[in-house]
């Protein structure tokens, strides 16, 4: 057995539908890890609720949401999935030289970001008719096109399609009055849609108000992960070794020591992302609290692994491996039991999934 992640599929795709038709011009993301479930489940995700345009990170992800069967767990049900069949936008800006993403300037259905001038007139001058979005910069200090040279970019796209501005704002602060700022000259410039990134709901409906184009809200992780309950991993015992305080165990070879009696072989391992933590931003007290405790347990050999039995996290006997892991667990445990495991989803890999 492996490490599966588990989806209650009729809570899931109710959340999607209350975040789809709640959110009008809403733009399924799909990038990454495709947030744990694959970029050819959320392609089929994005084609059950009806959207016209899914956005993906990379010129590469295109292929993968486009075939059921390009970039996706086989065993996940990536071969069979229907592909999306709509508009697909790329969101990292297009540079000169990428073999990947070049192409993609001349297919109908795929949508270029462009964040500099320089970029806007290269792909005028190679690409008449392509679709491209232009990028502002934004507090994020990621891509983009400064206000002033909206004007400057728009007069280097003569040839191309404008299908939009793209607006990409960080998850904290107050940014409304920068998104509008933005807008406003993006407007002046050139009148087309609004994509938005991390505008608040109540930011988002005053921006709506404010102009009069279409606003193209993009949403990953409140659509894919927002449903409460809806999914969780389950990693299977497949040994347990009862071991003396002497004894060596593992790749490398730590003494048991006398508070451990009990081993567990069980799945799930680097592979698939266990033990892998994105970096937090550790806003609140307690979760620099947390961090400091699960260094210096790490600090001290004594790990704390994301898997839980009878409602208790356990301590890994050694770093994970590949595709394994090596546990200390209560006499309890046996071959085949079923443990909990706590994954963060855009750094899990699951072997499977499974819709129940
Ligand atoms: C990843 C991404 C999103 C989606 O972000 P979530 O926080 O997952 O909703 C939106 N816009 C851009 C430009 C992105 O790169």
């Amino acid at each position: 057995m492996s490490l599966v992640m588990h989806v209650d599929a009729a809570a899931w795709r109710a959340h999607q539908d209350r975040v789809a038709s709640s959110t009008e011009g809403i733009v399924p993301v799909a990038k990454g890890n495709g947030y744990g479930f694959g970029l050819p489940r959320l392609a089929a995700e994005a084609s059950r609720l009806g959207v016209d345009t899914l956005a993906v990170g990379t010129a590469e992800e295109v292929a993968a949401v486009r075939s059921g069967s390009a970039g996706g767990l086989a065993s996940a049900g990536g071969a069979g999935l229907p592909g999306f069949e709509g508009d697909v936008v790329v969101l990292t800006p297009w540079r000169p030289g990428d073999e990947v993403a070049e192409p993609l300037l001349e297919e109908p259905h795929v949508i270029t970001t462009l964040s500099r001038v320089e970029d806007v007139a290269a792909v005028a001058a190679a690409h008449p008719g392509a679709r491209v979005i232009l990028e502002a910069l934004t507090s994020m200090a990621r891509y983009g096109l400064r206000a002033d040279e909206f004007p400057e970019a728009v007069e280097a796209a003569q040839g191309l399609e404008i299908v939009g501005w793209t607006i990409h704002l960080p998850m904290i602060g107050e940014h409304l009055g920068e998104a509008t700022d933005l807008a406003t000259a993006a407007l002046a410039a050139h009148r087309a849609p609004l994509w938005v990134s991390h505008l608040r709901p109540t930011d988002l409906d005053r921006f709506r108000r404010t102009f009069d184009v279409p606003v193209r809200p993009r949403i990953g992780t409140e659509l894919w992960l927002g449903a409460d309950g809806a999914l969780h991993y389950q990693a299977s015992v497949q040994e347990v070794h009862d071991v003396t305080a002497d004894q060596r165990v593992g790749y490398w070879q730590r003494r048991a020591g006398r508070r451990h009696h009990r081993l567990a072989v069980v799945s799930g391992g680097t592979a698939n992302g266990v033990a892998m933590q994105a970096p937090t931003a550790a806003a609140t007290v307690r979760q620099v609290i947390q961090t400091l405790a699960n260094g210096a347990m790490e600090a001290g050999r004594m790990a704390l692994s994301p898997y839980s039995a009878g409602g208790r996290k356990l301590f890994f006997a050694e770093p994970p491996h590949m595709q394994a892991s090596l546990l200390w667990v209560p006499p309890t445990v046996q071959v085949g039991d079923e443990l909990e495991v706590t994954m963060r989803a855009t750094t899990a890999t699951p072997d499977q999934i499974i819709l129940d």
